[in-house]
């Protein structure tokens, strides 16, 4: 016997998350408003409560987890990093393809890891309520979870096509006292209007994060929850590389190549910025690691997206960020991957895009979960759509590799289970699935509308 599942013990889960904004080689471009200027904290306020604030802003190295918080962990944590090795013989490859598994938490995906410290950090400032946005349904039912743990009720507005597709991530959030809405919907002047336009609107993400934004700005003890994108959300999801570090140590392996799907870009962060932080540091293995962003082709904000100012939603609700993006007013594809269909990217992978320190690579759909499929049935867990993005550039390399007899370490962050996405997979078993060309002309005409400012 030898191991394929390095395992950490419950004391091994971090006592600190690590903060990459203390290694940039350059400050973040601030959050601006309407009118140009850098937002001032009392706008934020209105949003976020002070204790998220102050992580957001931070150039902390190290940030503390509070107890609480760990002990929440422990319900999941640490989770196990895996040898592929039934898919490296299915592959016939001489690379060896280690995962780190984050679908072992009770929602199925890495989210939790910040929609625990965020519900508890919201409970610390008085917060009564949250209120925030979910495409598929991840991030919902991740923050009803973690509401449910520290006591606080959750609102969650549901993009109409999913709430209507995937009953059974709404009935997910309802089980953990999660209160789920279709967006758009009557409850907000953003959806009363979008409703009047268009009763048939289907919804998107930067919609649904509109009308979550405009009903924590004007009800009071209401704040804000998002669930990818910002700096203080990143923060949170570095528990899953500082653990992947300890593993391949007690393993005695270290990755050649990092891959992980990129829809706002926390698990990216999550898995490889500990590892950035080593290359920051100096470590000469660190800094030969490639990390690499994988998004769907249909949707591809690093790769094809432009690095400019522009609003996290669709209505101009939030601050303006730096970012790549594809223009708020984008609506993507209806792929099956609903963790990724977002037009923008975290300020901070952005930049270090920007800076040429991680490289993007954008796959289409069917290839995406003909690659699920295979890792299925070497492996026996059936990915999430989105972790299948990331698993189907790490075959194609472990394919180079074995062209070229290279034996590299691959290393993957498979972010979540598809339990809740068999339909998807029905579709492609029927051979339903389409691989949305690029949509070139309705990204250019989205990127001429995006707001002047910077
Ligand atoms: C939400 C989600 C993603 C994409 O979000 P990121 O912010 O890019 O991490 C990827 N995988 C799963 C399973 C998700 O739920």
């Amino acid at each position: 016997m030898h191991p394929t599942r390095i395992q950490l013990a419950a004391d091994d889960i971090p006592t600190h998350w690590y903060n990459i904004v203390a290694d940039l080689k350059n400050p973040p471009a601030p959050p601006l408003g309407p009118d140009g200027n850098p937002v001032g904290p009392e706008k934020m306020l209105a949003i976020f409560p002070g204790t998220v604030l102050e992580q957001e802003m931070s150039a902390e190295r190290w940030i503390p987890i509070p107890d609480e918080v760990r002990q929440a962990y422990a319900l999941w944590r640490p989770s196990p990093l895996c040898r592929a090795e039934r898919l490296e013989q299915m592959l016939g490859t001489p690379a060896k393809i280690f995962y780190k598994y984050e679908g072992v938490s009770p929602a199925g995906s890495h989210k939790p890891n910040s929609a625990v410290p965020q519900a508890y950090l919201n409970k610390l400032a008085g917060t009564k309520r949250l209120v925030t946005e979910t495409g598929a349904g991840q991030w919902g039912s991740s923050l009803s979870l973690a509401g449910q743990i520290f006591g606080l009720p959750v609102r969650v507005y549901m993009v109409k096509v999913s709430y209507n597709q995937k009953p059974y991530r709404r009935l997910m959030m309802q089980t953990w006292g999660g209160e789920v809405i279709a967006s758009p919907s009557m409850h907000t002047e953003t959806g009363r209007k979008l409703l009047a336009e268009n009763p048939d609107n289907a919804g998107s993400l930067a919609i649904a994060i509109s009308e979550a934004v405009e009903e924590a700005v004007s009800v009071p003890g209401t704040k804000y929850a998002l669930g990818s994108v910002l700096n203080h959300v990143l923060l949170h999801q570095t528990v899953i590389g500082l653990e992947a570090k300890k593993q391949f140590e007690k393993a005695g392996e270290y990755p050649d190549m990092i891959f992980a799907p990129c829809g706002g870009g926390c698990n990216f962060a999550g898995v490889t910025f500990p590892f950035l932080g080593d290359a920051a540091a100096g470590d000469k293995r660190a800094q030969k690691i490639r990390y690499v962003g994988v998004e769907p082709a249909s949707c591809p904000t690093l790769t094809k997206g432009v690095y400019a100012y522009d609003f996290g939603d669709s209505s101009g609700f939030t601050p303006l960020m730096k970012m790549h993006t594809l223009g708020h007013d984008f609506m993507p594809p209806g792929i099956h991957a609903g963790g990724l269909r977002y037009h923008g990217m975290s300020p901070l992978v952005s930049q270090l895009y920007e800076e040429k320190l991680i490289e993007a690579v954008a796959v289409p759909q069917v290839a995406t979960f003909e690659a699920g499929v295979m890792f299925a049935r070497a492996e026996g867990i059936i990915p999430a759509p989105e972790s299948a993005h990331a698993i189907r550039a790490c075959i194609d390399e472990a394919l180079r590799c074995k062209e070229s007899g290279e034996p590299k370490t691959l290393f993957f962050n498979l972010s979540g289970h598809g339990h809740f996405d068999m339909t998807a997979y029905e579709s492609y078993f029927a051979g339903k699935l389409e691989d949305f060309a690029y949509p070139e002309q309705v990204i250019q005409a989205s990127i001429a509308r995006l707001p002047k400012v910077g």
